[in-house]
């Protein structure tokens, strides 16, 4: 079998060719031009030619067997041009039996075609965009069999490779040949964590173009392919019969829709077909790809879009079952890396160098999605809500991320790159004036002292304490460790955690926040039920009293960690005053399990709660006697009292948390709180937003904790903002019955206690 393989003609015997011919020192056009010799001598074709596709979008004839010589480099056509030009626009193969009676053929004196009757052209596709047309042609008029425009389009497949990796063939050689698309594109979403970044393009999954196109032993590779099918079939049941979605991964709809893909015939049916046609395992799967991205490129209908992206996200994952399986984030970064995913888990993101990581664009995302806080951990711009983004961008393309403006610029034109060079600069002295300002203590403009933390929820972060002067961390998200983990971090590596974040807060205060899991926040290792809405789920404090062994360990460690130190617990999700109660009580057994153990307790115990369900709101009366502080988590809080997930992207920015009735209701924590002699705090990522600071300390807020990078704004800002005019102001607007109170506050401006300045230059991050 093998042997017949090996020397009948055929799709094998014409790879085993290629690879020959790949692996010879030849220069680029000499290789091109033997190329088109050996697959006109196998197919058993008169003319075989590469048009390539050249800046502009005209396909020019790089290399022919049987056409006129004189043609090569000089035939150029336009796409729709002609029966190539009918390939390269509709990206799809394309055959005739007697091509001059055919409507779209196009005569060219150049070439002498007029012999040849029978074509076929096939797409030369890379990453879905078209590199070029293969076509073959015979002077007899006849039908053309599926085995030819299989073969065709797999040598297409590894032509593409060819073409685009340098090292095999440089692309100046081509006579200045450009196989990335030059037009710029600019995609408009929402700016989820501020910056500005200019760099080059990562595709968090990539199309990697796999080393080995050419598969030594066919039928090794289809057993390779069928393995990694079945893998990733049971890993996509494993995951949806769980019930445990990993958290930053595909939802349970998409994931359903994989399943149903990893079954489909048609699908598995091509896949196995190109390995059969001697194509490694890895190339067959990008054959199949390749397909689907042109067909995406090209299709309106989002129903069919959506089709196609979850094909193309189920090609990721069997390349990575393929492959060793490990992390997108795993591979070496260029310096300034700007990443593009459809989403990407917290845990994703920390994968990638950090040194290199510049900036995050997603097509999915919200403002308090966890990649953005994330992002913002890092200090790095994140925008989100980018749809279609991915389809436009290729690995290595230059790309501007806008994080104030919520913009990403594919291949930005010149003009667009100066323009944001000069702000990329401004953005940078503006930061650097901030560092200035660290060592300033906040105090608004009429003398209230207000005190500014950091959210942080990773050690890295620590440094941050320093750089921006920041009073101490206001909100230490402690689940992170958990959802980044595979397996339960131990008592041992909590508390060693936690003792590093108070060796690096070097005597500042830190509230450490009890695990805040469930809901969206899924670490693997947890029980968690598929539930209608998770948000108002079984999460955070509710979980940590139902199933009390996590909560209990981890206040066990925050107790070994904080030996001879303060100790400040504030518990999360909070509802009713019992709740605190409960939780207080396990802080109370384990302290007094250390005692008897004889360990070193803390020099002080604090608890908090987390006010962040309006029903709380409402019994604070009956909560506060029982608390040591108060932190407003806006980000839950608001979600809840507006009923809209946090975590949908179409309802960001439908409701201002400047709406009137929303500062109400945070008027009167404060107030509550002030009465009963409770610090409160704000630590939602509106405590970091400059005019919403502003105006908390209005309403009499004196804490806000916020990511690193909102300290300088913010205090900044609170310089600027008369705290009593401004109370008086939002006082006389309080029932206007306005959406949000933004605009008519930056109209007011200094009638409001603002700053003259332009204020919305005044209110940027
Ligand atoms: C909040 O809800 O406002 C908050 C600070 O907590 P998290 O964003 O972690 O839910
Ligand atoms: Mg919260």
């Amino acid at each position: 079998m093998v042997a017949e393989a090996e020397t009948a003609p055929g799709p094998r015997r014409l790879l085993k060719r290629l690879r020959a011919l790949m692996a010879a020192r030849e220069n680029a056009q000499e290789r091109l031009d033997q190329l088109t010799c050996i697959i006109a001598e196998d197919t058993g074709s008169d003319v075989c030619s590469i048009y390539l596709a050249r800046r502009g979008g005209a396909l020019e004839l790089c290399a022919t067997h049987g056409l006129k010589r004189e043609a090569v480099h000089t035939t150029r056509l336009m796409p729709g041009e002609g029966l190539v030009g009918l390939v390269a626009r509709t990206a799809r193969p394309v055959t005739v039996a007697d091509a001059p009676s055919h409507p779209a053929f196009s005569y060219r004196p150049e070439t002498g075609e007029e012999p040849f009757k029978s074509f076929v052209g096939a797409p030369i596709l890379r990453g879905g965009r078209l590199v070029g047309v293969l076509t073959s042609q015979t002077r007899e008029a006849r039908a053309v069999g599926e085995d030819e425009i299989e073969t065709l389009q797999t040598v297409a497949m590894i032509l593409a490779e060819i073409v685009a990796s340098g090292d095999v063939i440089a692309a100046e050689e081509l006579a200045g040949l450009d196989v990335r698309p030059t037009r710029a594109e600019r995609f408009q979403g929402g700016a989820f964590s501020p910056g500005l970044a200019i760099g080059v393009a990562v595709v968090h999954e990539p199309h990697a173009g796999s080393a080995r196109l050419i598969a030594d032993d066919p039928e090794a590779e289809e057993a390779r392919l069928d393995a990694a099918i079945a893998e990733m079939r049971r890993s996509i049941d494993a995951m949806l019969d769980s019930g445990r979605i990993p958290f930053g991964g595909p939802t349970r709809d998409v994931l359903e829709a994989y399943r149903m893909f990893a079954h489909d015939r048609g699908w598995l049916e091509r896949l196995r077909e190109a390995a059969r046609q001697g194509l490694t395992a890895e190339a067959a799967v990008e054959r199949v790809r390749n397909e689907h991205r042109a067909r995406l490129m090209q299709a309106r209908d989002p129903n069919f879009r959506e089709r196609l992206h979850d094909l193309e996200d189920l090609a990721n994952r069997l390349l990575r079952h393929l492959t060793d399986g490990g992390s997108p984030g795993m591979r070496d970064l260029p310096e300034h890396a700007i990443l593009i995913a459809r989403n990407v888990g917290p845990a994703e993101l920390l994968d990638y160098d950090r040194t290199r990581l510049k900036g995050v664009a997603l097509e999915e995302g919200s403002a308090s999605s966890h990649a953005a806080i994330v992002a913002k951990a890092l200090g790095i711009p994140l925008v989100g809500g980018l749809e279609g983004a991915l389809d436009r961008v290729e690995d290595g393309d230059p790309v501007i991320l806008d994080g104030e403006f919520g913009v990403l610029h594919i291949r930005p034109p010149e003009e667009v790159s100066d323009t944001y060079t000069e702000r990329l600069k401004a953005l940078t002295e503006r930061r650097r004036a901030y560092f200035q300002l660290r060592a300033m203590p906040p105090v608004t403009a009429d003398g209230t002292r207000v005190e500014l933390h950091l959210n942080a929820g990773l050690l890295i972060e620590m440094t941050r304490l320093e750089e921006t002067g920041a009073e101490g961390v206001g909100l230490f998200r402690t689940e992170f460790p958990f959802m980044v983990s595979d397996t339960l971090p131990s008592l041992a590596q909590q508390a060693a955690l936690y003792t590093a974040v108070l060796d690096a807060a070097g005597g500042k205060p830190v509230v450490f926040r009890t695990l805040d899991l469930g809901g969206d926040k899924v670490a693997p290792f947890v029980p968690s039920a598929r539930e209608p809405n998770p948000a108002l789920g079984w999460r955070a404090l509710r979980l940590g009293l139902d199933r009390p062994g996590l909560l209990r360990y981890q206040l066990r460690a925050l107790i070994q960690a904080a030996a001879g130190r303060d100790l400040s617990v504030l518990f999360p999700m909070i509802a009713a005053p019992w709740e605190l109660a409960a939780a207080q009580e396990m802080l109370q057994r384990e302290l007094a399990r250390a005692a008897r153990l004889g360990a070193e307790p803390p020099s002080s115990v604090r608890t908090g709660m987390m006010l962040e369900t309006p029903a709380l709101a409402f019994a604070l009366r009956h909560a506060l006697p029982h608390a040591d502080f108060v932190a407003v988590g806006a980000n839950d809080l608001m979600q809840y009292f507006f009923a809209a997930d946090r975590q949908n992207p179409r309802l960001s920015g439908r409701y201002d948390n400047l709406n009137p009735a929303a500062l109400a209701l945070l008027k009167r924590i404060a107030d509550e709180c002030a009465a009963a002699g409770k610090p409160v705090s704000v630590c939602g990522e509106i405590a970091g937003q400059p005019l919403e600071a502003a105006v908390l300390t209005a309403l009499g807020y004196r804490r806000l904790s916020m990511a690193a990078g909102s300290v300088g704004p913010v205090k900044k800002a609170i310089a600027g903002a008369d705290t009593a005019r401004l109370g008086a102001w939002l006082a006389s607007h309080m029932d206007s019955g306005e959406p949000s109170l933004r605009l008519l506050l930056k109209q007011a401006g200094p009638q409001a206690g603002l700053p003259h300045e332009s204020v919305d230059n005044f209110w940027r991050l």
